[in-house]
């Protein structure tokens, strides 16, 4: 029985908008400033003019935080210890959010009484400082330790605390995308950063301890393993085959079609042949680029339309909000070659049941997926 359900195209905005005369669109350089205890506050708005002098005036005390990398030698990779964390806010009443503006009755993390997009420093980070020395080298013999740098910024996606990201208009979605291309570019050339990784968890299943709609920017001091196992599995295939993995295998998912999802001008979205997740999408630039910041202008507002198609598509599903992980694979720093795709995965597998990672996944490391992508694929297409 095939589906009769097509994948559908997506259109970009057109060109009438108001700010984007002939299809140009220039990003809106961000206001910066710093909070009471030194932190630095980015605001990125869908338009120049906003007055974004507000003072923050808490007047906190720097935390100080005591983030320590432990190498695993088991695995070769590293382990991020970050225990100050323990105290951060836990999901505290709407009327105390601390990304909502600050108003009467409300000091927040944010000064202004209004925002479009803000990112700032997190005040309980799981990496904070720089490192311009490289880490040790990992030596199976000893207890390899460093200092856990680096940075982890909060991205805030509007000011309405009831908003949802698969919601907004793509005007917001496309400072939203600009915003997270510029603090690419700028964390990257921070010292002793080898990653910068883009995410998003939405929903109390996930763990998120703040309802307002916001991302995160984890700039590492290593390559995670996820992007080193990517970038080892391009290497060798464009060894082997002198192509672009990504690029190869999206053209094999578009002729096979039975996975896709989306296909636009520029971005497909397809579940991928091995999905792990019970539903799990690849946001997948047709251009070989490997950074957000390499975008260009029709591709980023392609992506602020199928991005929330996408999402607003898993919420579809099974007609409840699903909680969710979305997050950009880009080449590691120091990685020339590459190709960025998005990740969205959820780990609801029916309205009433999660997937836990049990036995096989979080002890033995091989994943059981309990869907079959195709008809993750199909129950996606149908739910647009
Ligand atoms: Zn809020
Ligand atoms: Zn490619």
């Amino acid at each position: 029985v095939s589906s009769s359900v097509q994948p559908r195209t997506v259109a970009a905005p057109g060109a009438g908008g108001r700010h984007a005369p002939a299809g140009v669109r220039r990003p809106v350089p961000p206001l910066r400033t710093r909070l009471s205890d030194g932190r630095e506050i980015l605001y990125f708005d869908d338009a120049p003019g906003a007055d974004r002098s507000a003072r923050d005036e808490r007047g906190l005390q720097p935390v100080t935080t005591s983030s320590e990398l432990r190498h695993d030698p088991f695995t070769d990779e590293w382990v991020v210890i970050a225990d100050h964390r323990q105290t951060r806010t836990f999901l505290p009443s709407a009327s105390q959010c601390p990304l909502c503006p600050t108003r009467d009755g409300l000091r927040s993390e944010v000064p202004a009484s209004s925002y479009d997009v803000v990112v700032f420093e997190n005040r309980f980070p799981s990496l904070a400082g720089t490192a311009p020395a490289p880490l040790p080298a990992s030596d199976a013999g000893a207890l390899v330790s460093a200092a856990g740098t680096g940075r982890c910024e909060v991205v805030v996606f509007t000011d309405d605390h009831d908003a949802v990201l698969a919601r907004l208009p793509p005007q917001r979605v496309r400072t939203l995308v600009d915003a997270w291309a510029h603090r690419s570019t700028e964390l990257a050339r921070q010292p002793g950063v080898e990653q910068v990784f883009v995410f998003e968890n939405r929903g109390a299943d996930i763990g998120v301890t703040l309802q307002h709609p916001h991302g995160q920017v984890y700039a590492y001091p290593f390559v995670p393993p996820r992007a080193r196992q990517l970038a080892n599995a391009a290497r060798a295939h464009r060894a082997r085959t002198g192509g672009c993995l990504v690029c190869d295998r999206l053209a094999l998912e578009l002729a096979a079609d039975e996975r896709v999802v989306l296909r636009g001008r520029a971005w497909s979205a397809v579940v991928p042949f091995a999905a792990r997740w019970p539903f799990e999408v690849h946001v997948v630039p047709h251009r070989h680029v490997r950074s957000l910041p390499d975008l260009d202008d029709a591709e980023r507002d392609e992506l602020a339309v199928l991005w929330t198609d996408v999402l607003r598509r898993l919420d579809g599903v099974f007609d409840i909000e699903m909680p969710y992980i979305a997050s950009w694979q880009q080449a590691p720093v120091r990685e020339a070659d590459g190709h960025l795709f998005g990740q969205v995965l959820s780990l609801r597998r029916a309205p009433d049941k999660l997937k836990h990672l049990a036995g096989s996944e979080s002890a033995a490391g091989a994943w059981v997926g309990d869907v079959r992508p195709e008809t993750a694929a199909r129950a996606l297409r149908a739910a647009g």
